[in-house]
């Protein structure tokens, strides 16, 4: 199967063959006929699926047609010009907001932000203006954007809200709504600002939800939701586990630090990623290691976001041995192949261990995930 034979243009063919993609992963294949229909989908995806391009590629191929550079009615008779920021410019001069034509709710500033990425790369042919938008940062460059026309719209429902109220997001032409990673926006207590973002919105318009989990919650928001939807399930990443190699060392709460710096000096670990239940307990650990020689940080909620964004881009370059995380702030980062995943807390719900590990042994590769301290 090759990405043209699921009905996607020239241009998005092009994007995707640049990331280095040969084949569609199996939630593309079957997510991305049904969203270029135009149907709602209930998807069962997690991260590492493949997910991300399986929803974005037939939006931008949906919304391309009618772009900010070609479609009517405009503004201003712009000339077709061939980058976003020359037609932004010339929008702002008119003062007039374009309206979001695709919204996509994330649970977390680091997953909406990759999830922009992703539209801005699979977009790069494209006349399309995209943005993410999250708390945590200063909230006035994002107004001058959504200002200035913003076609594709990434954003956390916290910070959505906030333009709301503020009134510098217009969701009244919003085609095509997302909620990603769905039951992670549950578990964080978003569903009232979901339903007050989904009050916003136009009736008719294409809804797409991506859980990893069909819990009762998620079975009844995507029935209040979704319009005879499409459901499309891919093997949970559990089902693929025997390619992840997972071992449990039991241990005293006690030592658990000292087994963790045992093991990364006797396995000469570098590039691990551990899992702590509270903030406090990733800082501490962090603190414990770095008094061993081992060059660790911390990533949870209360870092400020540039922190956690320089924090993870000196993981990915190799420069901090191990990322000490909680599950919130490691949820979505987008790290693949990871040599290692350290539980040094046991999480609450099978599911977040099942995503925990998935740090490793992404994309046909195989890694190693271990859960000391039990
Ligand atoms: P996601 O599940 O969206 O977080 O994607 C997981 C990883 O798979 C990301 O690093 C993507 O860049 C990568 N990916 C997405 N689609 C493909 C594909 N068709 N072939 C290979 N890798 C892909």
């Amino acid at each position: 199967m090759s990405f043209s034979k699921l009905g996607l243009s020239a241009e998005i063919v092009q994007a995707v063959t640049a990331k280095g993609y040969t084949a569609p992963t199996p939630i593309q294949e079957q997510a991305i006929p049904v969203i270029l229909e135009g149907r709602d989908l209930l998807a069962a995806a997690q991260t590492g699926t493949g997910k991300t391009a399986g929803f974005t590629l037939p939006i931008l191929q949906r919304l391309a047609p009618k772009s900010t550079t070609q479609g009517e009615p405009r503004p201003v008779p712009v000339k077709a010009p061939s980058k976003g920021p020359i037609l932004r410019s010339a929008v702002q001069a008119t003062g007039r907001r374009q309206p979001v034509r695709a919204l996509i709710l994330a649970p977390t500033r680091e997953l909406a932000a990759q999830v922009e990425d992703s539209v801005q790369a699979y977009g790069s042919h494209l006349d399309l203006v995209s943005l993410a938008v999250f708390g945590g940062v200063n909230i006035t460059p994002q107004i001058r954007r959504l200002r200035s026309g913003v076609d594709i719209l990434v954003a956390t429902p916290g910070r959505l809200l906030d333009h709301v109220q503020q009134r510098t997001v217009d969701l009244s032409q919003v085609e095509i709504l997302v909620l990603d990673e769905a039951d992670r926006m549950l578990d964080m207590g978003f569903i009232k600002d979901i339903r007050r973002i989904l009050s916003l919105l136009p009736k008719q318009r294409q809804n797409l939800l991506f859980s990893a989990t069909f819990s009762n919650e998620i079975k009844a928001l995507a029935g209040t939701l979704l319009h005879n939807p499409a459901v499309v399930e891919v093997a949970r990443r559990n089902a693929s586990a025997e390619k992840i190699f997972q071992q449990v060392y039991r241990v005293a709460r006690t030592q658990k630090a000292a087994l963790l710096t045992h093991l990364i000096n006797h396995h000469n670990w570098y590039q691990v990623l551990v899992f702590t239940r509270t903030k406090h307990g990733a800082d501490r650990l962090a603190k414990h290691l770095g008094q061993n020689q081992i060059s660790a940080m911390a990533i949870h909620g209360n870092k400020s976001q540039s922190v956690r964004t320089k924090t993870l881009a000196r993981f990915k370059e190799g420069n901090i041995q191990v990322l000490v995380a909680t599950d919130i702030a490691a949820r979505g980062i987008d790290i693949s192949d990871l040599p290692q995943v350290v539980n040094f807390d046991l999480p609450d719900v099978p599911e977040d261990y099942v995503h925990r590990i998935g740090r490793t042994g992404r994309a046909g590769s195989t890694g190693g995930g271990s859960v000391p301290g039990l």
